[in-house]
């Protein structure tokens, strides 16, 4: 991609309501435009990034042997009104009134619809276990949305839900949930932790959520692994903490959580399946969620430097930078660079060059700001002893590397 015709404005500042780090890059990076409370459009470079993080989910969800699906995002009220979630979630539900005047809402989680669709297709154990995936947009009307897509309103989540005939086999799902998230978040390149948690409006015994360990995370975790024992602080008060080692605390970030609901969602919707000895029974069911969009924000918090995003390779938006000190008299330097890209994209690698008719300064700054991983600089002083500079964006180092092994030496 050509940074001259690339759909993508940097910005020195950033608005003064954003008061996260995170906010703020996204906003001068140019990854997100917001439309109005908790609302944002995700623009090219942003998509990018929640593109490669949607499929890293995806592919680790079927390989987990989930299914995927994709739910209408439009709810009718009496789902909710029998599992009597319309009052307990309150304001956070946008409310809708068709030409009918029918109520419904914008969906904010799945599980009224889905065991919709599960007391109307699975009669017999023998259809179970079971466990759906979907990506897709949700809305929460958030009393306070505040720090860009990390809490917005409206915001792209993984949603699951598995459906079993005994508690044994939900645990074996849960177990194989918590694995699949484990591998997803490792994938992701960011550093986590798995901790003990509350249910919630969700409902359920049972639940953990996923954190991304960042100094300005909303939650606070402690954790001892000695004990192997790591929980939200949240519930520290009903639940035992260890009595041998010492807790530490840190900030997190919750970027996942998954639920042993029971049969609380199978009973009130009255879910029913045929058990081994003909006997009707309410399925156990288990949920399991990821804030897809909320990654991205929480990856900017875990590594970034005063000059802006240093983006964990598995999520850069492209693999590397080719920055064009060009001359205006003099068109070699160009034709050079233009060389290496033509290269390196026919070698499969996504490549941005950054070809612009601008200042040294002013590209060195936007490189550091988006943070490719990999920065290539292409300069006269280098052509003329047929060498160009390789800079990692995450460590800092320099080399030089020979043009004519630039494509050899940049693959790995
Ligand atoms: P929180 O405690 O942050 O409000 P939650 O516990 O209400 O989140 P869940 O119902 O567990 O959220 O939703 C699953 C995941 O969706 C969360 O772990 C989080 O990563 C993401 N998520 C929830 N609310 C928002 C939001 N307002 N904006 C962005 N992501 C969100
Ligand atoms: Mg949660």
């Amino acid at each position: 991609m050509k940074l001259s015709n690339y759909p993508l404005k940097t910005f020195k500042d950033a608005p003064s309501d954003a008061e996260l780090i995170s906010h703020q890059l996204m906003l001068r990076a140019g990854l997100i435009k917001k439309l109005a409370s908790g609302i944002f459009t995700w623009m090219p470079f942003g998509l990018k990034v929640l593109r490669k993080i949607e499929q890293t989910v995806r592919k680790e969800m079927d390989a987990s042997g989930a299914f995927e699906v994709m739910m209408p995002t439009i709810q009718p009220s009496e789902l909710w009104q029998e599992t009597n979630r319309w009052e307990d979630y309150g304001d956070l539900l946008l409310q809708i009134h068709d030409r009918h005047d029918r109520l419904f809402c914008y969906g904010p989680t799945h599980e009224e619809v889905i065991t919709d669709i599960l007391r109307k297709s699975v009669k017999s154990y023998k259809q179970l276990p079971v466990n759906f995936y979907q990506i897709q947009t949700k809305f929460r009307d958030e009393i306070r949305p505040r720090f860009g897509v990390m809490r917005a309103r409206e915001f792209l989540m993984k949603d699951a839900y598995s459906f079993h005939l005994n508690q044994e086999s939900l645990e074996e799902e849960y177990e194989n949930m918590n694995q699949t998230y484990q591998s997803i978040f490792k994938k992701l390149e960011l550093n986590f932790r798995r901790v003990e948690a509350t249910s919630g409006e969700i409902g359920g015994s049972v639940s953990h959520e996923f954190h991304v360990i960042a100094d300005s995370g909303e939650d606070q975790i402690a954790f001892c692994d000695d004990e192997n024992f790591a929980a939200n602080v949240e519930t520290l008060e009903d639940k035992n903490a260890p009595k041998g080692g010492e807790l530490t605390y840190a900030r997190g970030i919750e970027v996942g959580h998954i639920f042993q609901l029971g049969d609380k969602y199978s009973k009130s919707m009255k879910l029913e399946v045929l058990d081994s000895n003909g006997k009707n029974v309410n399925p156990y069911m288990g949920c399991y969620g990821i804030g897809i969009s909320r990654i991205v924000a929480a990856a900017i918090e875990q590594n970034h430097d005063e000059k802006g995003i240093i983006w964990p390779k598995a999520i850069s938006p492209f693999e590397i930078l080719i920055i064009v000190l060009n001359d205006k008299n003099d068109s070699s330097v160009l034709d050079q660079a233009l060389k290496i890209y033509q290269e390196l994209k026919s070698d499969g690698i996504d490549v941005l060059i950054d070809d612009r008719d601008e200042r040294a300064g002013v590209k060195f700054a936007d490189a550091d700001l988006l943070g490719i991983p990999k920065q290539v600089i292409v300069g006269k002083r280098g052509i003329e002893k047929n060498i160009i500079e390789v800079t990692s964006r995450i460590t800092g180092e320099k080399r030089d590397i020979k043009i004519s092994e630039v494509a050899s030496q940049l693959k790995d």
